[in-house]
């Protein structure tokens, strides 16, 4: 048997073994959820909204081994992987409401009867990347089972353990076996397979645009349902009529949490002239104060990165550009990097333009309302971003004109699970989350009657 060794980033000490599985096994796991969807799709609705609900109950009393097994296996903060943990319990809850209101519609029609039916699609194959393994893994196999399907999950090879525990859970909780399979390995084995596999009817994938597009084309090959959500290089707009210091205070968190490792990142922060100088002034205590540390203390605000090799990355990025300044990072094994501030001399920059996927921001002066639109949007990405006003009418132009799926204005948030997640251009398609998610793992199918 192939396995991988699993690392704590923090540490660069070994803490797990897994299997790698191989193109073998991931048909025999494809076989069984298929098998498994026979039956689990004929499960009344109410059957599955209590299972569903017993499988986040579990979740609920297995919160703090869970979170700990991330730090350990991801780096991310004690604080963080808390919440990461509740949001599958509460993402199970949310859409173990979704079974028994999943209802279709009349349609009047002359000579009979027409209804329409939301039909599971079969096998569900969800792809995770290493960034988030928990609340990702949720927000597919969490709406795909309550729609009636089965689901083969896929972790990150870096970031297998909590997803395979996930899997623990789900059987502890009742549902039946095949209904939510893990595979862990590797993306060229597994991943692939899940992408060409006759019997696996969509794929919801996460991860790099590089890679979203080859799972893309591979699904064209069998015209597969696919969901991406992809990369991101997210705008944080600040305006001269904005509140300053919470502007300042919040902009250390909407890049540097997860060390920067988050899709949702505001990695380039544009300031209004006019108080681009007092901005900074005000940025540089709060990313000096930001508290990189040991991710199992409660006061870690970031951790290390996931990866030597991520590290690598993310410093080719520094090299050359003009850093205005640094956090401080622990001393010792770990693969840290510092929080880290750049300034674009212009938009042409590879920092300004990259997803750099690490913490890191790039920081560039804007003129007026129509400029700041014009270089939030000169990106090839769509995902999230904030934006900083106390003018209500500006908050409302800015956010109709910049191109993304996500926006929040004089706030960071970018994930809520009642309300849609996901990217437009190429940081993705279609939605996660909210109830419409539920609607990407159905096919509506139509029946008339006749009389
Ligand atoms: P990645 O390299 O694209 O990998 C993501 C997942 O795809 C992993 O499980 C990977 O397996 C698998 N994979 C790799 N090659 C594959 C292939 N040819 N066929 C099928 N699956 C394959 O991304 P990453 O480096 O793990 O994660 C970072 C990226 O994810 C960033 O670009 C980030 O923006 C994006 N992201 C987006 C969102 C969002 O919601 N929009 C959220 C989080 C992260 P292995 O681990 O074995 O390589
Ligand atoms: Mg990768």
């Amino acid at each position: 048997m192939t396995t991988t060794d699993v690392l704590n980033p923090a540490t660069g000490q070994v803490v797990a073994t897994v299997p790698s599985s191989s193109t073998d096994e991931t048909d025999a796991a494809i076989e069984r959820s298929r098998g498994a969807f026979d039956s689990w799709r004929q499960v009344s609705p109410g059957d599955r909204a209590r299972l569903l609900r017993r499988f986040a109950a579990v979740v609920d009393a297995h919160l703090a081994e869970l979170a700990d097994l991330e730090v350990r296996n991801c780096g991310h903060t004690i604080g963080n992987a808390r919440w990461e943990a509740g949001n599958v319990r509460d993402v199970l809850d949310y859409y173990a409401g979704a079974p028994e209101r999943l209802t279709g519609r009349q349609i009047p029609v002359p000579g009979g009867l027409d209804v329409t039916f939301h039909e599971p699609l079969g096998v569900v194959g969800v792809i995770v990347p290493w960034n988030f393994p928990m609340p990702i893994a949720g927000w597919g196999f969490a709406p795909a089972l309550a729609a009636g399907n089965t689901v083969v999950l896929k972790p990150a090879e870096l970031t297998p353990l909590t997803a395979l525990r996930l899997g623990e859970l789900a059987l502890a909780a009742g549902l039946p076996e095949g209904v939510l399979t893990v595979v862990p390995g590797k993306g060229s084995v597994v991943g692939e397979r899940l992408v060409s596999h006759p019997a696996v009817r969509k794929l919801c994938f996460t991860g790099s645009t590089a890679v979203g597009k080859r799972i893309m084309a591979g699904c064209a090959e069998r015209v597969k349902r696919v969901t991406l959500e992809l990369g991101g290089k997210s705008a944080n707009l600040v305006f001269a009529d904005a509140d300053l210091a919470a502007a300042a205070a919040a902009a250390p968190a909407a890049v540097f949490d997860n060390a920067g490792q988050d899709c949702c990142a505001r990695s380039r922060i544009l300031v209004q002239r006019s108080v681009y100088d007092e901005f900074l002034a005000l940025l540089e205590p709060a990313v000096r104060a930001f508290r990189v540390e040991d991710p199992a203390l409660p006061t870690a605000q970031m951790g290390p990165l996931i990866s030597a090799g991520q590290r690598a990355t993310v410093s080719s990025y520094v090299e050359g550009a003009e850093v205005a300044f640094t956090g401080s990072v622990p001393a010792g094994a770990g693969f840290w990097y510092p929080p880290t501030v750049l300034l674009a001399g212009s938009p042409a920059e590879r920092h300004w333009r990259e997803e750099i996927f690490g913490p890191v921001v790039s920081v560039l002066p804007f003129d007026g309302e129509t400029d700041a639109i014009r270089l939030a949007n000169d990106t090839e990405y769509g995902l999230s971003g904030s934006i900083w006003t106390r003018d209500v009418g500006r908050a409302i132009r800015v956010a109709r004109g910049v191109e993304s799926g996500n926006l929040s204005v004089n706030s960071n948030s970018s994930v809520r699970y009642w309300t849609p997640f996901g990217g437009m251009k190429q940081s993705g398609l279609g939605r996660e989350l909210g109830p419409d998610a539920l609607h990407a793992f159905t096919d509506v199918k139509n029946v008339f009657i006749a009389s």
